[in-house]
């Protein structure tokens, strides 16, 4: 069985003598900063100076200062900005104060799994990946819970890493809820399969081709949206709560047969064969080759699929059914 550490396991002690430096304000970094200055340690953290989140953070009592002044002050630096631009503030910014000692931290692993930061050999390489996004991570915490996360060594030059990894999971509430180590191969590489092959480009092929099927067959865009994409929610909160087998106890028996007959008739030898296919252009570094070219030149592919999917028809049809949806509306 794969080993669970909670926070009866871990000596926060060893973080607590150290300054981390959280650098990007956002999603995670609101989460993460905060949880980890009310667990009792030292934070600082950087934004753009003038934005959104830089305001916002001065609102949470702290002085955002810039990611090059962050990471000379402290020991610990988390990069927690977008992931197309690490590389960049890394060089920019970060390495020059990444002196003998230092740790390092990600939430994601591309960067260093696909070798965009290399850093020096003399300082520590962790991970700690919250498995949710930031919002939970923090209402979880102030609830007195955790959102369970991933921890990862790359790099261990003080012999302490593994000791810091748990002190700073803990430190931002995983330890309340499950902390699980990986690698950070086995992070970046599940990560970027899980999206592509199922939960953004699976999902969205299979919603699509639903909706266009049943639309050439005649039958109107309103009703083939709702049956092929809105009520996907429904099923996914049936997953989230019990599994596959919660969600085929709470819908009919004809679906529950319907499903279980014709599914597999879909999902059949060949589309396993094209998911090998996507993990092994992941793993070879084919698509990170690509990811990272395409950034370098403009984002052109990007900008024309997303034009591409603006003028759907499910798109359209979609806006205006939501639109008829009052509790959709408050958050628009
Ligand atoms: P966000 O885009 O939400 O936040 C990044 C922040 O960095 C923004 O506030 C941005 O400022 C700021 N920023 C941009 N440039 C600089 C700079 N030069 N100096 C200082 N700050 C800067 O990112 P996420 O929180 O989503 O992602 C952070 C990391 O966490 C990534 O590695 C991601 O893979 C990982 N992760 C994310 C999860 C999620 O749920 N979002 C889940 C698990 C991991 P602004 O936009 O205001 O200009
Ligand atoms: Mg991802
Ligand atoms: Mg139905």
């Amino acid at each position: 069985a794969i080993k669970m550490y909670y926070d009866k396991d871990i000596d926060t002690q060893i973080l607590k003598q150290k300054t981390v430096a959280v650098i990007g304000y956002g999603s995670q970094g609101h989460a993460q900063a905060q949880n980890l200055r009310e667990s009792g340690f030292k934070v600082i953290v950087s934004d753009v100076e003038g934005s959104d989140n830089y305001k916002l953070a001065l609102k949470h009592g702290f002085k955002p200062r810039s990611a090059e002044k962050a990471s000379a002050e402290a020991d610990i630096v988390q990069i927690l900005l977008p992931d197309e631009i690490q590389k960049k503030v890394y060089h920019e910014s970060i390495e020059k104060n990444m002196t003998a000692g230092k740790a390092l931290v990600f939430s994601h692993g591309f960067n260093i799994h696909f070798n965009q930061i290399v850093p020096p050999e003399n300082v520590d390489v962790y991970m700690v990946a919250p498995k949710g996004p930031g919002h939970l991570v923090r209402s979880q915490f102030e609830a007195g819970a955790g959102v369970p996360s991933l921890i990862a060594i790359y790099q261990d030059a003080t012999g302490q890493a593994k000791s810091l990894a748990l002190a700073h999971a803990s430190g931002i509430g995983a330890g309340r809820a499950g902390i699980i180590e990986t690698t950070f191969k086995e992070e970046t590489e599940t990560d970027l399969f899980g999206e592509q092959a199922v939960l953004c480009g699976g999902v969205t092929e299979l919603i699509k081709s639903g909706f266009q099927t049943l639309v050439d067959a005649g039958y109107q865009p309103e009703i083939a949206y709702f049956e092929c994409l809105h009520e996907m929610k429904l099923i996914v909160d049936l997953f989230y709560r019990g599994g596959i087998s919660g969600m085929y106890y709470s819908v009919s028996d004809t679906a529950e047969y319907g499903g279980m007959t014709r599914g597999p008739r879909l999902i059949d030898a060949t589309v396993q064969h094209k998911m090998k296919e996507i993990l092994r252009e992941v793993q070879d570094g084919t698509f990170a080759e690509e990811w990272i070219h395409e950034n370098q030149t403009g984002r052109k592919v990007l900008t024309e699929k997303r034009r591409e999917h603006a003028e759907l028809l499910i798109e359209k049809t979609g806006k205006k059914l939501r639109n008829m949806m009052a509790w959709l509306q408050k958050d628009a």
